[in-house]
């Protein structure tokens, strides 16, 4: 038996969102066009029993530590970089890859780490073969070109990865899929409904925070907050008439019920805190 920890970087938008749920085959993280939607480490394991566990975590992008938020984001890479027995290192093949080879380089990784090209359904075979070859000579144990969104040469990514596993049982039961509680997730499909409603900053200025988780007979009973910095987002998301929050409602309620595999019962409120963002308070109220 073989079982460790595996954790996926790179930059925002690279497709590590994608390349988790792919790889579990069920929406672990929140997959978006906008970067930066992942703000918290996800665990994810697939286990086969008598064979592996591997314990995925999905680690926000590399940014520039330029808010607190962002500061904790990076800490959390670190922390991850720190204890994992197998590094993913994510570049998406189709723009700036040589930037982002240049920049794992500089993590100066001692676990063993696989070069990940994605998104080479975009590629020609001869222009993967010119990207792979830039990338020869590094530390990386191997180079995989992969598709996270086809689900090109996951097979391939998966057998590399249980070949450099250390021995060793399973950490969790095997019908475990997460450790993180479903509140959390059911936020997240929150935030990823701001995400595809909204644009500029107010997605990246909101959090959403689950008061109430409550399962009654025939459904269950969700109450969520929706944080945001200005009088003018909440205008904003409230739309007119209230037409906007009734849509976000609409759409939270159908992807939540997907995912619960239960009816809910959903309501939305939304909270003005002027900049939540860099109050070390509430970022640890809201679990940053
Ligand atoms: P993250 O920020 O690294 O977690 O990236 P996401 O997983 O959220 O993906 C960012 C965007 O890239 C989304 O629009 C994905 O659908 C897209 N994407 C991810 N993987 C692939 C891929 O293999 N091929 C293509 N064409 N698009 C992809
Ligand atoms: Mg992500």
């Amino acid at each position: 038996m073989k079982s460790g920890f595996v954790n996926i970087f790179g930059k925002p938008n690279a497709g590590k969102s994608t390349l988790l749920n792919a790889l579990i085959g069920e929406k672990m993280a929140i997959v978006s066009s906008k970067v930066q939607t992942t703000r918290h480490r996800i665990k994810a394991f697939l286990t086969k029993p008598g064979e592996y566990q591997i314990i995925f975590s999905d680690t926000p992008g590399i940014i520039e530590p330029k808010y607190k938020l962002h500061e904790r984001m990076m800490q959390s890479v670190k922390t991850a970089l720190e204890d994992a027995d197998v590094a993913l290192l994510l570049a998406d093949a189709t723009k700036d890859f040589a930037e982002t080879i240049e920049m794992f380089r500089q993590l100066r990784l001692k676990v063993p780490s696989i070069l990940v090209l994605n998104k080479t359904d975009k590629l020609k075979a001869g222009k993967i073969e010119e990207i792979k070859q830039t990338a020869e000579g590094s530390s990386f144990k191997k180079i995989i070109d992969i598709s996270a969104l086809t689900h090109k040469n996951l097979d391939i990514l998966l057998a590399t990865i249980i070949e450099l596993l250390p021995e060793g049982e399973a950490f969790y039961d095997e019908d475990e899929l997460t450790d993180l509680p479903t509140k959390f997730f059911v936020g997240e499909m929150i935030r990823e409904k701001v995400y595809e409603l909204f644009s500029e900053e107010i997605p990246y200025q909101t959090a959403v925070i689950i008061n109430e988780f409550k399962e009654k007979e025939s459904l269950i009973k969700i109450q969520a907050d929706i944080i945001v910095h200005r009088e003018s987002q909440k205008a904003i998301l409230l739309g007119e008439g209230g037409k906007m929050i009734k849509q976000l409602g609409t759409l939270s309620r159908n992807e939540i019920e997907k995912f619960l595999q239960q009816k809910i019962f959903l309501q939305l409120f939304i909270k003005v805190k002027p900049k939540w963002r860099d109050d070390d308070f509430k970022l640890k109220e809201y679990g940053y």
